[in-house]
């Protein structure tokens, strides 16, 4: 007995219509392209169909090196276009990279920490840096740089300054909103938190400093400056047993970057001879230690 006919399996096909050579009506078929190209999100293909495709005949592709080629041109574009959304979502102060940065400046930095900081390895474990040094001597810059190299390798970066942040926490809880504002700040994955230590802090800044860092702890990374030793951050805080609770998190799986040394920005100023050079030279100096510049005499 014959067995009966087993259905055919399904496949995935797609409806497409080839037009005959004869009748294909090139204004509607560019029409159609466009269109198609559009509802697909292909805006960079679109945008530069005739020149990509020109370029595409110039170079003697075939069918398959060509799609490629299209296909190239759009990833570019889409990934320039999230980054350039990335960085702005960031809100750096300034652009600053680290191939900027003249580490012959700063010799108390060693360049290969922080080449492999720019590695970003520590924002994917969920690590924290903190970078201590006097004003003037490139933290600011560092973090900015590292942000941007975290940006490019797809991590969500939100830079703000100890002030911002704990001025937004302290109104959070006066107008209740502090819920929604602590994850407003633990959702990027890397927040950078610039100058801690230049101003004072509210009295109630300790503890809610201390709430961001715990729910960020092993979930997203911190990069944080501060012109103060940690030793110091009691008075920072204003309160011991927060300060060390807030470095205990902090420092579990942390890299600290201590940048001894002059002011960048006054350099250029001693080298023109506005400012006398330090006592003994250009030797470093400790944290928070810079001594004033003195001005020179008028010659
Ligand atoms: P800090 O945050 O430690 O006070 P900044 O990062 O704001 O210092 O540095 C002050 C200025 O000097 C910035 O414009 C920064 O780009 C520049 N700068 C600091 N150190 C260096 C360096 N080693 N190489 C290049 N520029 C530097
Ligand atoms: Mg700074």
């Amino acid at each position: 007995m014959a067995r009966s006919k087993q259905p055919a399996p399904p496949t995935a096909t797609v409806a497409t219509t080839f037009p005959s050579a004869e009748a294909v009506d090139i204004a509607q078929l560019v029409e159609d392209l466009d269109g198609m190209l559009s509802r697909l999100r292909l805006g960079a293909i679109r945008e530069q169909l005739d020149g990509l495709l020109e370029e595409a005949a110039r170079r003697q592709l075939n069918l398959r090196e060509a799609l490629a080629w299209l296909c190239a041109a759009e990833v570019a574009s889409k990934e320039q276009r999230r980054l350039s959304m990335a960085m702005t979502i960031a809100h750096f102060p300034f652009v600053r990279t680290l191939e900027g940065f003249e580490f012959e400046a700063q010799p108390s930095i060693d360049p290969g920490k922080i080449r492999d900081l720019a590695t970003c390895r520590w924002v994917a474990n969920g690590d924290n840096v903190v970078l201590l040094g006097p004003p003037g001597v490139g933290k600011t810059h560092l973090e900015v740089a590292l942000g941007r190299e975290a940006v490019a390798r797809g991590y969500t970066v939100q830079f703000t300054t100890a002030m911002e942040l704990l001025g937004s926490l302290v109104k959070g809880q006066q107008q209740g909103t502090l819920e929604v504002r602590l994850a407003q700040y633990s959702k990027p994955k890397l927040l950078i938190i610039d100058e801690l230590g230049y101003l004072p802090l509210e009295p109630q800044a300790g503890h809610l400093f201390f709430q961001l860092i715990s729910r960020r702890y092993e979930q997203g990374s911190v990069l944080i400056s501060s012109n103060r030793p940690v030793e110091e951050w009691d008075e920072v805080f204003g309160d011991q047993v927060v300060a060390a609770a807030i470095l205990d998190r902090l420092l579990h799986h942390s890299h600290v970057v201590t940048i001894r040394g002059d002011s960048y920005r006054l350099r250029e100023k001693r080298r023109s001879g506005l400012f006398r050079p330090q006592a003994g030279g250009s030797s470093s100096s400790g944290i928070g230690g810079t001594p004033p510049p003195t001005p020179a005499k008028e010659a």
